[in-house]
């Protein structure tokens, strides 16, 4: 098993880690039907993007 030549301080294993948390998806809200979604995607509530109607939901 590889074993760590040299022990990794706090400071250093923190800065490592300072990107990893999760962030919140980005969200706007969809101009027909005020549904939240995710920006350049397809609204998932109305099936349109763009001003068209790309999927057919009921
Ligand atoms: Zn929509």
């Amino acid at each position: 098993m590889a074993v760590p030549k040299e022990r990794v301080p706090k400071a250093r294993r923190d800065r490592r880690r300072a990107h990893l948390s999760l962030q919140a998806p980005a969200l706007v809200t969809c101009p027909r039907c005020r549904h939240a979604r995710r920006p350049h995607t397809l609204c998932q509530n109305c099936g349109h993007y763009n001003g068209r109607e790309v999927i057919v939901t009921e």
